[in-house]
């Protein structure tokens, strides 16, 4: 099998880090056409997210596209994909020390309660809380989960919640009654994890190659000067450890889905511990 891709990382927004790769890589699966045919295919009005694009793939594959992608995602099972988990932590450096934890709603239960009970401006919230957290529909939906995301892009523009906000299970539970408080708490962040793909689901890693693929291809051809914002995510079920992140930062606008994609200036672009990791 081929090893082009042990040891490297992946970053959709960055495509000279698969791009070249991937062309490399895919050489054996082409037919006599080759790559020199997309590039002179002539520029398409194809939307860049539209899979009409993994048609003129196949047109240059000497086999299905279907064992192509199956091929790939057993070849880059040595390889790291650049991932962002956003979030709203009131210590950014645990994240550093501890990792990411799995949704635990036990642990988010008890940042509840401390939460109501430390903060003087959600004390109309204390009569009320352990009622409303016994009978918090979504308790236990995403217990075990840790969610991260392609591109980081994506995250401020259409899920800017997580940063805005925090937990989304805590969010939920303490509804529009905390949004004020829940925005002046903790640095809107965002950390950087390389995740290895071995971790990823084995049908995951093939979505994920589907949609390289089709990028790849409308590059050969289109040459764009652009790399559109994906909204791709990978769902894990372990803690991601420390030793897997690799920074963070702090963005200064980030869109507010709940309140109309509203964009909100960051007053937090940068924490205690931004210059210690
Ligand atoms: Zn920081």
């Amino acid at each position: 099998m081929s090893k082009i891709w042990n040891g490297k990382t992946i970053e959709w927004k960055r495509p000279n880090t698969w791009v070249p790769l991937l062309s490399r890589w895919i050489r054996p699966h082409l037919n006599e056409r080759g790559i020199r045919y997309l590039q002179r295919f002539g520029y398409q009005e194809i939307c860049w997210d539209d899979s009409e694009w993994l048609g003129i793939t196949q047109s240059v594959l000497n086999k299905d596209i279907e064992f192509v992608v199956q091929d790939f995602a057993e070849a880059v099972h040595a390889s790291t994909i650049r991932t962002f988990h956003g979030c709203r932590p009131v210590a950014p450096r645990t994240y550093h020390e501890d990792g990411i934890m799995m949704n635990n709603p036990r642990a988010l239960e008890e940042q509840a309660r401390r939460l109501v009970y430390d903060d003087e401006t959600l004390t109309s919230l204390r009569p009320s809380i352990e009622k409303e957290i016994i009978e918090y529909i979504f308790r236990d939906q995403d217990q075990g989960n840790v969610f991260v995301v392609l591109d980081d892009r994506f995250m401020i523009s259409s899920a800017g919640h997580y940063l805005i906000y925090g937990s989304e299970w805590l969010v939920g539970l303490l509804g529009p009654r905390a949004h004020s408080t829940l925005r002046n708490r903790g640095y809107p962040t965002i950390f950087v994890v390389d995740l290895p793909l071995n971790l990823i689901n084995f049908e995951v890693v093939k979505h994920l190659f589907e949609a390289l693929l089709q990028e790849w291809t409308r590059i050969k051809v289109n040459r764009p000067s652009w790399i559109p914002e994906k909204n791709f995510s990978f769902c894990l079920h372990q803690d991601i450890p420390s030793s897997m992140i690799v920074t963070h930062y702090h963005p200064k606008l980030i869109c507010d889905p709940l309140y109309n994609r509203i964009v909100r200036q960051n007053e937090f672009v940068s924490c205690p511990d931004c210059n210690s990791i």
